[in-house]
């Protein structure tokens, strides 16, 4: 009998985690059982998969770049990459402004559901700790994000998951100095490197093996944390725009696809799948780096040089699902506590919500953090943010999913794309679907 694929596996599992965890909530202790006993399942995965995000990126960057043979190569790869990420934002940001402005799903909400998610959330310690963060963020000059690249001791940018974008910057320092050093002196690290990629990626194999029962925990846990249904229900309107919002953009990098990369859109959307499921259970892009790493370089068939490039410095900077989301959460709030928002604050906010899903951290909830600074922008009120964040809390995390899948899926369609453009697109090495998780 065929063995069940392993994107079957996963959905099975975030399936059973759904149906276990509203079971779970009808008895008095199933939330606490599922805490305790379910969710450090969900947890350990996610810690196996950000454990190995800083060597993986090591090895196959600094292999990437050190294979590229001269250093005009990489300024080519490097300005695709960046003007690419820059246009599938500007259009993320676009289709969001477009729908939430025409369905308007802020304008019909009534006062009393207004006050009831004011008072729920408003001074909730996350809505909070969100407005800190995000003032502490402002604070800092305009080049900070340049200061905040360059690390003064690797180590100890290898050893903070939050500081991806340091590694990034030491792996491609090391790796052109590499290629400058000439082919024969570089040999033993680029050996050492290669080899150190390769194994590294079988550690992704040996952590999917245990996908499905963590998707299982982690979906579990989404449920007994989940709030009030009521709630969730208010905010159906604009919940729907933004995965409205979403879908859209899975067509467009579907046709990206078939028009740049001239591959089967279908085919790309179920080679990543594994990916894209991951994104939703864990909602962050840097917990799902490896395997999206994994499924694009072997079995999409994206040459290293490229991916190592394009996945990390997406994974950081390319959020077109978090730009569209604060696009649309922006003008949600501004809809329902009538603050009037003229055409050049929207223009604003295509400009802000750019910079600010650059600046978002690939992390679970950052979007929300930076849509702080979004709202600012626009002259938002400073005593009315936690109203604003309040109206929209409640649906965050579901969004936070669903933003993370496409998250995932642009940086996946740009490195086909970039790829393709530079003639580095070739055959996947791994064709069948499942043949490097049976090998393990
Ligand atoms: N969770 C998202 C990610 O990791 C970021 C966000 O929108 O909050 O890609």
């Amino acid at each position: 009998m065929k063995k069940l694929e392993l994107h079957w596996k996963i959905l099975i599992g975030m399936l059973l985690g759904l149906v276990f965890g509203f079971l779970m909530l009808q008895i008095s202790w199933g939330k606490d059982f599922i805490t305790d006993w379910i969710k450090p399942l969900g947890t350990i995965f996610v810690k196996l998969l950000k454990l190995i995000a800083v060597p993986l990126i090591l090895a196959s960057l600094i292999k990437g770049i050190s294979d590229l043979k001269d250093i005009s190569k990489f300024k080519n790869i490097g300005i695709r990459t960046i003007l690419t990420y820059i246009l599938t934002t500007v259009i993320a940001i676009t289709i969001g402004l477009l729908l939430v402005n025409i369905i308007a799903p802020g304008d019909g909400i009534s006062e009393e559901t207004i006050n009831k998610l004011t008072e729920t959330y408003s001074n909730n310690s996350s809505v909070q700790a969100k407005i800190a963060e995000a003032s502490r963020q402002k604070d800092s000059g305009p080049l900070q994000f340049l200061e905040d690249m360059v690390p003064e001791n690797a180590f100890s940018a290898m050893s903070n998951n939050k500081l991806m974008l340091q590694v990034i910057f030491f792996s491609i320092f090391l790796g052109l100095s590499m290629l400058l050093i000439g082919e024969k002196r570089a040999e033993p690290m680029k050996n050492f490197f290669d080899s150190l990629n390769d194994i590294v990626l079988k550690m992704v194999d040996l952590i999917m093996l245990t996908a499905p029962i963590a998707v299982f925990a982690l979906l579990a846990n989404v449920v007994v944390s989940s709030d009030d249904p009521d709630l969730l229900l208010a905010l159906v309107k604009y919940a729907g725009v933004v995965v409205l919002g979403l879908a859209l953009l899975v067509v467009f990098y579907c046709v990206l696809v078939a028009t740049v990369a001239k591959k089967n859109p279908l085919w790309f959307l179920k080679e990543i799948s594994p990916a894209q499921l991951l994104a939703f259970s864990t909602s962050s892009s840097a917990a799902t780096l490896p395997v999206t790493m994994e499924r694009v370089e072997e079995h999409i068939g994206v040459d290293k040089e490229v991916s190592s490039f394009v996945l990390p410095v997406g994974a950081t900077i390319n959020m077109d699902g978090t730009s569209l989301y604060q696009a649309v959460a922006a003008v949600f709030i501004a809809q329902a506590l009538a603050f009037d928002l003229s055409f050049a604050d929207q223009l604003t906010i295509v400009l802000t919500a750019l910079l600010a899903s650059i600046g978002s951290a690939a992390v679970p909830g950052a979007g929300m953090v930076m849509l702080v600074i979004v709202l600012e922008s626009i002259g938002f009120p400073a005593d009315k943010l936690a109203i604003g964040l309040a109206l929209i809390f409640a649906v965050d995390r579901p969004l936070d999913m669903c933003r993370t899948v496409i998250n995932v899926t642009g940086d996946a369609a740009v490195s086909m794309i970039v790829a393709k453009s530079v003639g580095k697109l070739g055959e996947p090495k791994v064709k069948n679907w499942d043949d490097n998780y049976e090998e393990v």
